[in-house]
């Protein structure tokens, strides 16, 4: 582990301690939320990173102090190979936490063979248990596929697994009960996401988020009385913990209603290197230019140090104190500039 020196604070005394990597832009999934066009405009094959690029970024990056990492994507089971470079990453001493978020959909040929690389944590994305409404919601009719993926990660032996629902007014906001029973029965932690005016989310309005008070008035009115649980120990986790009655945990990530931009120690890192120190930045900085010109992880930690001791990014609080706040970008814009999208930088 660097020492403190070594490891920078950003202008809001934040330190660098996660990074997410999307592993390709590319989605089986069309969610209204974050991929609602007919089309997109992906990144040129030759810009994605080799596994050995991705290595040696994440190298960069534990120099300053990063020791959790998360896979995503776009969709990180379209990337072949993924369990290569889970085995790659996991061998590297300095991260005591490697995860992945996906929507499960081809997950059941890949659990076992992710576990046995050494993949530690598993989120998985599931609106709804329906087929109609999944079909609606994803563009897609892959609602058994995902449940098969959830059985064989479970099955695989991965403990812990998170659910996540990004919560829609009009869409799945009468199904939240249902999908806390599922989590229970399964032994999965669910967690409810407000919806984001990020990138990509061109159909959003504040009418459509529904904020955490409403998400917990509607858990009461089906299960009674919930507390809080662990709020001295949520440090700089976006989700707060609730527990029911007989005890079954959820969480409620309030990103839109009640950012916590304060505690952020997260980066993001796109599939073509672009590095981003917000999910609201509208510049990153390239690292795979300088990698592909012979820079070594010694080289990439300055430039990392350099950009993140300037980092005084808080683009939801921001946002929270816009008058007339709509989605970040139109359709056009985001085809100019796919970096923006939510599926590139990887949620
Ligand atoms: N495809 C994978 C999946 O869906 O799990 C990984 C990438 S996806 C971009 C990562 C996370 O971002 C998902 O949990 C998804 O629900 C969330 N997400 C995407 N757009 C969102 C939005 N507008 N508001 C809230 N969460 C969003
Ligand atoms: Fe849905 Fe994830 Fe694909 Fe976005 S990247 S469309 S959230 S499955
Ligand atoms: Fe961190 Fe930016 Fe999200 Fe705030 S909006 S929590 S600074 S990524």
């Amino acid at each position: 582990m660097p020492t403190p020196s070594e490891s920078p604070l950003d202008r809001l005394d934040r330190p660098l301690r996660k990074l997410r990597i999307s592993v390709t832009d590319r989605c089986n999934l069309r969610c209204g939320y974050c991929m609602p066009e007919e089309e997109y405009k992906w990144l040129p094959r030759s810009a994605i990173l080799s596994f050995e690029e991705i290595t040696t970024l994440v190298d960069a990056f534990t120099r300053l102090g990063v020791h959790e990492v998360r896979l995503t994507g776009g969709e990180p089971l379209l990337r072949r190979d993924l369990p290569v470079l889970v085995r790659m990453l996991a061998a590297h001493p300095a991260l005591d936490d490697l995860a992945l978020t996906t929507n499960a959909v081809g997950l059941a040929a890949e659990a076992a063979f992710l576990r046995e690389a050494g993949l530690g944590r598993l989120t998985i994305s599931l609106d709804t248990l329906r087929s109609e409404r999944y079909r609606a919601l994803t563009r897609r009719d892959a609602l058994e596929q995902a449940l098969a993926g959830i059985e064989a990660a479970s099955r695989a032996g991965f403990e812990g697994i998170k659910l996540n629902t990004v919560v829609l007014r009009g869409e799945n906001d009468d199904e939240l009960a249902e999908l806390l029973d599922f989590a229970r029965d399964g032994g999965h932690e669910l967690r409810f996401i407000e919806y984001m005016d990020v990138g990509g989310a061109t159909r959003w309005s504040r009418e459509a988020v529904l904020p955490r008070e409403e998400i917990l008035a509607r858990i009461e009115a089906a299960f009674g009385p919930v507390h809080e649980v662990d709020a001295e120990r949520r440090g700089s986790a976006p989700a707060q913990r609730y527990a029911l009655q007989d005890g079954t945990r959820f969480g409620v990530i309030a990103s839109t209603t009640q950012p916590f931009c304060g505690a952020c120690d997260r980066a993001r890192l796109t599939a073509d290197g672009h590095f981003f120190t917000c999910l609201y930045a509208r510049e990153g900085l390239d690292l795979a230019t300088p990698l592909r010109a012979g820079a070594g992880a010694q080289d990439v930690a300055e430039l990392l140090r350099a950009r993140w001791s300037g980092r005084s990014d808080r683009g939801a609080e921001e946002r929270l104190g816009m008058e007339g706040r709509g989605r970040l970008a139109d359709a056009q814009e985001l085809a100019r500039d796919p970096h923006l999208e939510m599926h590139t930088r990887g949620g």
